[in-house]
């Protein structure tokens, strides 16, 4: 079933319903027809596709582009289109072990330095006991064809790549042909979340959709990509003018 999507800034973001997108998931993951790639896009992941073509030819082929974030939905209020539902990616994360841990999916940790990812699996299998494990990789290991050979002869039907952006989107977009059922998403730095290396802010601050600024005084080397928000949102300024005239 089509649905609808939103232009923002040059990127289609999909105007889904956690629920239903959930849905669509699953049932193609059922299928077995196909593999999904779902991109979490936040606005810096729109800007970077903005400043780079061949990373913004990767993230339309993905299946979904959901908004991850309270920017992409500000956004989309600006446009006067407000998206229907925030997925972020995290807890997409969380949603799906909970999922492959109930109808014995298995899944695969691809990413982050060496150790942590095996230590997020560790979490993820005291979280979701029945959690099937087809391996974990950490993520500077090269990016070659073998290591997703490697990834892919594990089958699993869940591949999150933890890589940051752009590598991790680029990575998917290069080698899901080796997934042919697989569910692969760009989970940035949620494998050094789960493994408890790096805090997520407190309740308070995700209430207030103060995250970014949470993570802006604890992890303060990030200031500079930060520097991408304002301008993200003159962008979609630029974009609702333009589109009036
Ligand atoms: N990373 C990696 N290989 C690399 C570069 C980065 O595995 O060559 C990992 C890094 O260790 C971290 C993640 O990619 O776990 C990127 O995290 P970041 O916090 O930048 O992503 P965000 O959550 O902001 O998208």
């Amino acid at each position: 079933m089509a649905h609808e999507k939103l232009n923002i800034v040059g990127i289609p973001i999909d105007n889904l319903e956690r629920d239903m997108f959930l849905k669509l998931v699953y049932q193609e993951l059922d299928r077995k027809q196909k593999n999904v790639f779902i991109v979490t896009a936040n606005p810096e992941i729109i800007m970077n596709a903005k400043n780079s073509p061949s990373y913004r030819e990767a993230l339309l082929q993905a299946d979904y582009i959901i908004p991850d974030g309270f920017g992409v939905i500000k956004a989309s209020n600006i446009l006067g289109k407000p998206l229907q539902e925030k997925i972020t990616g995290y807890d997409l994360v969380h949603t799906f072990l909970a999922y492959a841990s109930e109808k014995r999916k298995s899944v695969y940790f691809f990413g982050a330095k060496e150790g942590i990812a095996l230590e997020a699996i560790n979490r993820a299998k005291e979280l979701y006991p029945n959690l099937i494990v087809a391996g974990s990789k950490h993520g500077y290991s090269g990016l070659t064809q073998d290591i997703a050979e490697e990834i892919a002869s594990a089958k699993p039907d869940f591949v999150f790549v933890g890589l940051g952006a752009p590598m991790q989107e680029k990575w998917i977009a290069s080698y899901r042909h080796l997934f042919p059922h697989s569910v692969l998403m760009g989970v940035g730095g949620s494998f050094d979340v789960l493994s408890g290396n790096v805090k997520r802010a407190p309740q308070f601050w995700l209430d207030r959709n103060l995250e970014w600024f949470h993570r802006l005084i604890t992890q303060p080397t990030r200031g500079k990509r930060m520097l991408k928000l304002p301008i993200f949102v003159a962008e979609v300024y630029k974009q609702k003018w333009t589109s009036r005239k």
